[in-house]
């Protein structure tokens, strides 16, 4: 083992091919993400596919010490150019250094809710530079721009609207226990949900959507007993 970050990055070069291609076939996106109230983008976001390959930066040494990062922290089913794709540009973006950790505890969340729903996540939206953000017209201090949110959904090739479903109430799950962890959570038509960890920045624990949010969080009560 000389040098395990290069066999990271290796499979993160693959594995964006695959996730440039699903993109395209899944142009579900409708709809607004958020509020103004919610600090999230009322415009929308990249909803539509983008380019179809995907560029790395030319300096790939945060992507392999995320990489480390993720592996330490048990994200198994992510890699960090899930989290930093600017899907309308077709980059993969480099993160201020002190967001970083943003990235982590965001893509730990993404794990507990992929291993709950126990079917492949897509992330729509990671991390989105300042320019990223003006373009895609997302709220002015959106966690998007920390690395500390995540726009999540299965891909639709695979999904149900019962798994869409499902796939809602398990964010609304894990944002109803994972108090400490989890402070945003959207529920958007569609089936995406959008999830935020708690971060310097940060708006702190709300809810909201374009989708059934209020039922959505209602069932997960249900189900957890909670109501
Ligand atoms: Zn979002």
């Amino acid at each position: 083992m000389k040098n395990p970050t290069l066999i990271f990055a290796g499979l993160g070069a693959a594995t964006l091919a695959l996730i440039a291609v699903a993109s395209r076939r899944s142009p579900r996106g409708s709809g607004s993400e958020g509020s103004e109230e919610s600090g999230e983008s009322k415009a929308g976001d990249d909803w539509s596919s983008g380019p179809a390959y995907l560029t790395l930066p030319e300096d790939t040494s945060q992507l392999n010490r995320l990489a480390v990062a993720f592996q330490q922290a048990g994200v198994t089913n992510f890699i960090p150019e899930e989290f930093l794709t600017l899907r309308k540009w077709g980059v993969v973006a480099e993160i201020p250094e002190e967001y970083e950790d943003n990235i982590v505890k965001m893509a730990v969340q993404a794990q507990a809710l992929r291993d709950r729903v126990g079917l492949p996540i897509a992330v729509m939206n990671g991390y989105r530079s300042p320019e990223y953000n003006q373009a895609v017209q997302g709220a002015p201090n959106s966690a998007h721009l920390r690395g500390a949110a995540a726009d999540l959904e299965l891909p639709s090739v695979h999904a149900t609207a019962d798994q869409d479903r499902e796939l809602q109430v398990d964010a609304a799950k894990l944002w109803l226990t994972r108090t400490n962890d989890i402070a945003g959570l959207g529920v958007y038509t569609g089936g995406r949900v959008h999830l935020d960890v708690f971060h310097p920045g940060g708006l702190g624990r709300r809810s909201w959507g374009s989708g059934d949010v209020d039922g959505v969080i209602n069932q997960a009560k249900a189900e957890l007993g909670m109501s």
